[in-house]
């Protein structure tokens, strides 16, 4: 029997095994897949997701990999340009953006030698409920014959289609349809730094410098856009880049050169799922999801593999009833992300409403508002600073926004 068994070992995953077993339970994490493996994600990683690394003693590796240091981001939207860094935050000034292959296996890395056992190529099939509780997984090794194991707590971090989600019949609420899909590939001959930006058609780029050289670049548009498209990727892809930005369409053409296939995606709702119940939670994308285009899927999975540790740790040893620990667990991580879902359904739209409009032209005037709006998308300043009413007020007053082109309401 295992205190715990966590199904699934990418971002949410690893790092709850890795927290649980550090605090001396017994954990078994188990994946279809093997490792080091890929996945369909981008991958900048905002300062809040580097600083959890950082605390669990992963980021080293990440840095000693070769992932390139990224110190300035190029953002704009619809023409509104913010170009600087948020302030960096306890010897954290860089952004990196590992790919997939690399931080998934650091996580789960972290996550064996702090002692959990590992299952690769384990796919759970079923769950295994007693008295309305669930108590187990049911799965099997590549194709051998199904078995069963036991643990106190399962959590499952398996991801949009999360079997255990299903299992357990998890409720969706608060769902917002999905605006749009991504396609991405990497590419050499580019020396771009981090763009994220958004043009005038519904249509964004972004390119980020990854490892082995190579700068990723991802188009997301529209879900109208999505049948020209699929016609023909590359030059939609490049007619992306020409829409948004001309001048890198044309370093596109001439320079880059696309060294792996295309990854598509058309971007699943944005939703949240019931994230616990007896002997059960969800974590990660497996109860939470939201467009990529705010680039905080990693990041949430993180802090809520955190959040979720914790309240674990306190069932199991009996600090507090399980199922208190995990109600709490639920009601927190809706609680602390509903900000972020909110802006991120919101800029999904690639249009921006009036309110953003506003706040983000006046700070663009200036480089200390700038920063810190950059410090905001990454997460280490908090909201409040901007977005409350003495906030806003004393943006406008320091860019010398007229009173009647002031706007303090999102929902107007
Ligand atoms: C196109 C795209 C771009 C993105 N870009 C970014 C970005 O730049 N920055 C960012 O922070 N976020 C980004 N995200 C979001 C981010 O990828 C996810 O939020 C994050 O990967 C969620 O991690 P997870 O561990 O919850 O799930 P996943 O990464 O989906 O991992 C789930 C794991 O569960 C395993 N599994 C599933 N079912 C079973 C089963 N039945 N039995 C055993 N194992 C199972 C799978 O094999 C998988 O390894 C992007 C997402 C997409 C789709």
């Amino acid at each position: 029997m295992y205190d715990a068994i966590v199904v699934g070992a990418r971002c949410a995953g690893s790092p709850t095994a890795m927290l649980l077993a550090r605090k001396g339970h017994r954990v078994l994490i188990v994946d279809r897949a093997s490792f080091p493996s890929d996945t369909v994600s981008t991958h900048y990683l905002h300062q809040t997701a580097l600083l959890r690394l950082k605390d669990w003693n992963l980021l080293n590796p990440v840095i000693d990999a070769g992932t390139p240091a990224i110190r300035k981001m190029h953002f704009s939207f619809q023409g509104i340009e913010l170009n600087g860094m948020a302030d960096a935050v306890d010897g954290v000034d860089a952004i990196y953006c590992p790919r997939r292959t690399l931080l998934d296996d650091i996580l789960l890395n972290g996550a064996r030698e702090a002692g959990c056992e590992v299952l690769e190529n384990f796919s759970v099939t079923d769950l295994v409920f007693s008295e309305g509780r669930v108590v187990g997984v049911r799965g099997r090794e590549g194709r051998g014959p199904e078995r069963d194991l036991r643990a106190k707590v399962v959590i499952g971090a398996d991801g949009f289609h999360s079997t255990v989600a299903k299992r357990v019949g998890a409720r969706s609420y608060n769902v917002r349809p999905a605006a749009n899909f991504i396609y991405y590939s990497y590419y050499q001959g580019l020396d771009w730094g981090l763009h994220h930006k958004t043009g005038h058609n519904l249509r964004w780029i972004g390119t980020w410098p990854t490892n082995d050289d190579l700068t990723m670049l991802a188009v997301i548009c529209n879900r109208s856009h999505l049948k020209e498209f699929r016609q023909d990727p590359e030059n939609q892809f490049l007619a992306t880049f020409d829409d948004v930005v001309p001048d890198m369409g044309k370093e596109l053409r001439s320079q880059g050169q696309r060294m792996e296939p295309f990854r598509p995606m058309r971007n699943p709702d944005n939703y949240y799922r019931t994230a616990q119940g007896p002997g059960w939670a969800l974590v990660g994308d497996a109860g939470y999801h939201k467009d990529p285009f705010t680039g905080w899927g990693m990041a949430d999975a993180f802090l809520h593999a955190e959040m979720l540790a914790a309240r674990v740790h306190e069932g199991l040893s009996q600090e507090r009833d399980m199922d208190e620990a995990l109600a709490d667990y639920a009601a927190t991580r809706d609680e602390e992300s509903a900000p972020v879902y909110d802006f991120t359904c919101t800029l999904a739209e690639l249009d921006l409403p009036p309110f953003y409009r506003t706040v983000l032209g006046a700070i663009s005037q200036d480089q200390k508002w700038t920063n810190t709006m950059l410090g905001i998308i990454a997460g280490v300043v908090h909201g409040d600073e901007i977005f409350s009413p003495e906030g806003l007020q004393k943006l406008y007053d320091e860019v010398g926004v007229p009173e009647d082109e002031r706007a303090y309401d999102p929902g107007a």
